[in-house]
């Protein structure tokens, strides 16, 4: 199913980046991950909800040796305004000391939620943290994260929702990713 446009609730949103073009920038990112961190072992930090298919796709990618973790943080809230308050609904529970850290997010926006689990995490020693993040709004952010090493696409500062992002709880099985038709 490819739909063109998609309507959630009150909102329509327009096809932005079909499921194929999405697949074939996580094969490359898979590629730079396994030359990156061959024999480091590392943890790959998924940043729950979001995450979930681009996480499952990305790891089929990774041939190095990798744990998978995961946290859970809201700060939108379902609405389409970040909320620039980070609530944190399930904690990292491995210990990170020692350790490489890969966090998988589904979209850096303002960068707020970033800075705060990268804060959060470089707390607990770990060897290094780096950002693998499917979407990037480079015009919306408002701190300097210099974790960020891998961006699948960097789009302008609309609201999307598919592959993982919801509008008001909803959009998050789609395949591919939509841009909100204003
Ligand atoms: P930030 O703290 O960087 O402003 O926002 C990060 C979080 O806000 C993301 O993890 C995501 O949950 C949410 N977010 C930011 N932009 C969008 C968007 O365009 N669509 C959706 N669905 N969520 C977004």
């Amino acid at each position: 199913m490819k739909p063109e446009t998609v309507t959630i609730e009150d909102k329509t949103f327009k096809i932005m980046i079909d499921a194929e073009t999405i697949q074939a920038r996580i094969v490359e990112i898979g590629i730079q991950i396994n030359q990156q961190y061959e024999g480091k072992k590392p943890v790959l930090l998924g940043i729950l909800n979001g995450c979930f298919l681009f996480m499952a796709d990305l790891v089929k990618q990774i041939d190095v040796a990798c744990e998978i973790a995961f946290m859970k943080v809201s700060s939108y809230h379902g609405g389409m305004e970040s909320k620039r308050v980070v609530t944190e609904d399930y904690d990292l529970k491995m210990d990170i000391g020692n350790r490489h850290i890969i966090i998988i997010e589904d979209i850096v926006d303002t960068g707020h939620t970033m800075r705060f689990i990268v804060d959060k995490l470089k707390a607990r020693n770990p060897v290094s943290v780096s950002i693998c993040t499917l979407l990037h709004k480079p015009t919306a952010m408002e701190y300097q994260i210099e974790e960020i090493n891998y961006i699948a696409f960097e789009i302008e500062n609309k609201f999307v929702v598919g592959y993982g992002l919801d509008y008001k709880g909803f959009g998050r099985n789609f395949n591919a990713i939509y841009q909100v038709v204003q």
